[in-house]
């Protein structure tokens, strides 16, 4: 994965359209149930965490929200920490993949060599790469 750092100043993931800056969320972003947050949680750790204070989208009234975005190697939540009448809440940020296996054409080309443990996925919607040796 790129190496990010806060508020748009470093790489943009090719997952990610427009990094934002401290006071939005990265683009795109859709509220989630907390169970999504939950469910990628569960299977990876995040490989970066940020904090920001923003407005959300369609909410400039709403005031200041402190919100944590935690980055994984393919995606990013936001919560957005309680405050008066909402609860936590989440934004999934980033492509919603579409993933396909790579041709073998696609796994020589990325010097992958290709056996029955791995599992080489690339989202044909923001060209994203999966790559699994699940010999191990
Ligand atoms: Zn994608």
């Amino acid at each position: 994965m790129d190496r990010l750092v806060p508020s748009g100043i470093g790489i943009t993931p090719s997952w990610i359209d427009d990094m934002g800056t401290f006071n939005n969320l990265p683009r795109p972003s859709t509220e989630v149930e907390e169970a999504v947050f939950q469910d990628i949680f569960r299977a990876h750790s995040p490989e970066f965490l940020e904090f920001r204070q923003i407005q959300l989208p369609n909410e400039e009234n709403e005031g200041i929200k402190d919100v944590h975005i935690f980055y994984f190697s393919d995606t990013a939540i936001a919560m957005v920490h309680p405050e008066g009448k909402h609860g936590t809440r989440y934004f999934r940020i980033g492509c919603h993949h579409q993933w396909r296996q790579m041709t073998k054409n696609e796994l020589r080309e990325r010097s992958v060599v290709f056996g029955r443990c791995i599992h080489a996925s690339v989202c044909s919607k923001c060209g994203s790469e999966n790559v699994v040796d699940s010999s191990d």
